[in-house]
């Protein structure tokens, strides 16, 4: 099991100055390594491999010890790795038919994290209480250890990052393994996520879109105009940008606050969870619905479920999401109603009630869900459904073998 734990450091004016400088040498030696791609292929058609890449600046670092040299190793290797990967990732993408952009030059904004190898270059060191952070060529930092590291934890990786100012430090650590995986007692629940609701719950709970973006939006503008009427790259454009960005992150951590609080709450009430099969690339696409799609950060929200699940047990399974709108989850009628109509209101048996809990009881009640709950987690029962591996498996690895999709009840 793999997870990250990010600290906040508190480097010293030198220190901060030693970090800045790192970088500023992370971002040439990516520059340059593009430079070098681009330039040997203008001039004989061949394309320049990591292994090439890694012995030149390895010769290049040695020979300039206070500049490049003052970067660890791995950490250059790590930048050359990841401007290998930007290049697969192009042309991957080039091959599928897609429209990628051309790997950048890196400007000084663009370039803002450095990896290390646990214990090669950096370490966690605590004394007389207090935790400080090692890094090569920089000293010891300060760092506000606000949780201990979780038992048998071990640090694998390190990304050093800069945001909006403020230093951070993500460790990327793996976990043992839990021997046997609980038992969870609670319930099954079902969701429905969408825009009006941003939650409705099988069990008649709703929660309303807080529009984090959207309430925002005035300040924003404020601060937006302010940086357009500055002179860009001036000192006072810069402070103006800093707020606009500021701004951004509040309501990033606002979104992901949010999300956090809620996913624990599911995870530690229920032992399985029922979601639609949303396909957010579509959401987002549609101008109408992105910037509440983005707002409300559905990917976030099936990213930390996803995580907390495995350690609490919980089961997650998404569904289909057609008709489940439209049936009445009472009787399993077809009640026809547009977006418009805020309120199911069964004509047969005569149920009524919100529009989306009557979509979470029938998300609930797919046939996923029952035999999810009731056989091996991941196969499905009743030889209705065929258990499908998700399409992107890479998104949640946590789950693997647990997440089953299949058509909702009554859909072949
Ligand atoms: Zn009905």
């Amino acid at each position: 099991m793999f997870r990250t734990y990010k600290y906040r450091l508190y480097p010293t004016r030198v220190q901060e100055k030693t970090l800045d400088f790192l970088l500023m040498q992370g971002r040439l030696i990516y520059n340059d390594a593009l430079e070098q791609r681009l330039k040997v292929y203008r001039e004989t058609g061949e394309s320049v491999s990591y292994p090439q890449q890694w012995a030149h600046f390895r010769d290049l670092r040695h020979a300039h010890p206070d500049t490049l040299g003052r970067l660890n190793a791995t950490s250059v290797q790590q930048i050359l790795r990841r401007l290998d990967k930007a290049f697969k990732a192009f042309f991957r993408r080039l091959k599928a038919g897609e429209k990628p952009g051309f790997p950048r030059f890196k400007g000084c904004n663009r370039f803002n994290s450095l990896e290390y190898r646990y214990g090669d270059g950096c370490k966690l060191r605590f004394s007389g209480g207090r935790a400080r952070f090692y890094v090569q060529n920089v000293g010891e930092i300060k760092v506000k250890y606000h949780r201990p590291l979780p038992e048998g934890a071990q640090i694998k990786h390190v990304i050093l990052k800069r945001r909006n100012r403020r230093w951070y430090i993500c460790l990327m650590l793996e976990l043992p393994e839990p021997a046997v995986i609980k038992e969870h007692p609670g319930p099954a629940v079902g969701i429905d996520v969408g825009l009006h609701h941003l939650l409705a719950l099988s069990n008649g709970e709703t929660v309303d879109n807080p529009r984090w973006l959207r309430r925002s939006l005035a300040k924003l503008r404020v601060a937006q105009r302010r940086m357009a009427r500055r002179l860009k790259g001036s000192r006072g454009w810069r402070e103006a940008a800093y707020q606009v960005a500021r701004l951004h992150e509040r309501i990033a951590h606002q979104r992901r606050d949010f999300w956090h609080k809620f996913t624990r709450k599911l995870v530690d009430t229920y032992s399985l969870v029922v979601l639609e099969d949303l396909n957010l690339a579509f959401m987002t696409a549609n101008s109408h619905l992105a910037l509440s799609a983005h707002d409300a950060g559905l990917a976030e929200f099936r990213q930390l479920l996803a995580y907390k699940a495995e350690s609490a047990g919980t089961r997650v399974v998404f569904v289909n999401p057609a008709f489940t709108s439209q049936l009445c989850s009472f009787c399993g009628a077809v009640v026809v109603k547009d977006l418009s109509v805020r309120v199911h209101e069964c004509s047969f048996c005569g149920y009524t009630a919100d529009r989306d809990v009557n979509a979470a009881r029938n998300i609930l009640s797919s046939v996923a869900v029952k035999s999810a709950w009731t056989g091996p987690p991941g196969v499905l029962g009743h030889g209705v459904a065929v258990p499908v591996q998700r399409a992107s498996p890479g998104k949640l690895p946590a789950l693997a073998g647990r997440v089953v999709t299949c058509a909702p009840f009554g859909v072949k």
